[in-house]
């Protein structure tokens, strides 16, 4: 990649400020009107009728809350938060064309990222501590994230790549019926932990074009050790991702190698093997198959507690990723990106 995303962020932030959609931008409504553009799930069931029954599905979840797999059961309706910190009203942090993800996604426009505050769970060494642990960002209507994601569009972003979303699934449907009403046709990409409800992913079939899941870790004690306490993690994300391959199978691009609709799995190799990474690449060739799109990922480096922790308190060694590449190709993974 490019450059990481807290770079993406602190860039934009020293560029122009906390959001960074600026009004109008010719070369976003002339590819989204260009002919036999893409057309999204979301709209179709829009006209349907049926993307008002889901955003009412899942709107319902909030007042005891299990939107993601935590499953706090706080009143979100009535102020109350839960482990995400995030009553119904949401933060966004920023939102602007990112070029560091992967290359489907960001083609020659960029993919427009939403970085949504707080998150559902907060790892030891996240890398964006300030926006998901600590809750920078600004109080955002559902209508101006709409804003956001038609300036994303306007701007000639790819995609609407909506970043840690697990726990506004609700507010996210509301706002793309919001944009797609006045215009909004970029696939989604919904960029996930993997902490996620099944239900909920469930209910985002045929809304979600493109799936971007972590799979961090296969083990549950160390889940729990490095992400809040969340010692079912390795079966909770297996399943949701599962789930994601079914909805949306493997990646399909345009004729510019433009991602429209599909799965691509993340997967951060850590010191120790902390990750499990022999155990993850066997799961992905067993269960969904060789041929599935796996960004395997050599930047870890130590951020927020990690450095009180010493195991994890350093980058990779080069056997270390040596090893993880072995892994992956012993498990004869076909379509593996590093
Ligand atoms: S989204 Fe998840 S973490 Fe947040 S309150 Fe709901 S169940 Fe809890």
């Amino acid at each position: 990649m490019a450059s990481s995303r807290r770079e993406f962020v602190w860039q934009s932030l020293a560029a122009a400020g906390t959001v960074l959609v600026p009004p109008g931008c010719e070369a976003g409504r002339q590819a989204a009107d260009a002919p036999g553009a893409f057309e999204p799930g979301y709209l179709r069931l829009e006209q349907q009728g049926e993307l008002a029954q889901r955003e009412e599905a899942l709107w319902q979840r909030l007042g005891e809350c299990d939107i993601c797999a935590r499953g706090c059961g706080a009143n979100r309706l009535a102020g109350e938060t839960g482990v995400c910190s995030t009553p119904a009203r949401i933060k966004v942090y920023s939102a602007g064309p990112h070029f560091g993800e992967e290359r489907e996604l960001v083609g020659r426009g960029g993919s427009g990222t939403v970085f949504f505050s707080n998150c559902n769970l907060l790892c030891s060494f996240c890398q964006n501590w300030e926006i998901n642990h600590r809750g920078d960002g600004q109080h955002t209507s559902l209508g101006e994230l709409a804003d956001m994601m038609l300036g994303l569009q306007r701007r000639g972003c790819h995609n609407i790549n909506l970043v840690t979303p697990s726990h506004v699934v609700p507010q996210i449907v509301r706002a793309v019926r919001i944009a797609a009403g006045r215009g909004l046709r970029l696939p989604l990409v919904f960029n996930t932990g993997s902490y996620d409800n099944i239900e909920v992913i469930k209910l985002l079939d045929g809304i979600v074009d493109i799936y971007l899941p972590d799979f961090k870790y296969q083990d549950g004690e160390l889940a729990a050790k490095y992400s809040s306490g969340a010692a079912d993690y390795p079966e909770v994300a297996a399943a949701v991702i599962a789930e994601m391959h079914r909805q949306v199978g493997i990646l399909e691009t345009d004729d510019r190698g433009i991602a429209t609709r599909g799965l691509i799995i993340r997967h951060l190799v850590m010191p120790h093997n902390i990750a499990g990474t022999d155990r993850f690449v066997k799961w992905v060739a067993d269960e969904l198959g060789p041929e599935v799109y796996v960004n395997l990922m050599a930047q870890y480096r130590p951020e927020y507690k990690a450095f009180d922790m010493a195991e994890i308190s350093r980058r990779l060694t080069r056997e270390e990723w040596r090893r993880a590449v072995e892994w992956a190709a012993a498990a004869g993974l076909a379509n593996l990106h590093t």
